[in-house]
């Protein structure tokens, strides 16, 4: 079992085993999220594409979990990005 420091490390140095997957989910969350996978085999952890964020997540989960996370996420990123804008 690869644990989260093990994948946020191979992340960080841009290791070519891990690649992060679009999930071909029709819920809006899996624009903000990365399904991450080492060595091709998915490992259990998703990734958030605006704030780089692994979160635990199995098919299983749902999306509810990680949605809570793209609402204060792109509230937060909107505020940084966008400025006054919104
Ligand atoms: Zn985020």
């Amino acid at each position: 079992m690869t644990r989260q420091c093990e994948i946020q490390v191979l992340i960080k140095c841009k290791s070519k085993h891990v690649t992060v997957e679009r999930n071909a989910g029709k819920s809006n969350v899996w624009k903000h999220f990365g399904i991450i996978k080492v060595d091709g085999e998915s490992v259990g952890y998703v990734k958030c594409v605006s704030c780089d964020t692994l979160m635990k997540w199995k098919s299983c989960d749902g999306t509810s979990g990680i949605k809570v996370h793209t609402e204060s996420c792109t509230k937060r990123s909107v505020h940084y990005c966008y400025g006054t804008l919104y």
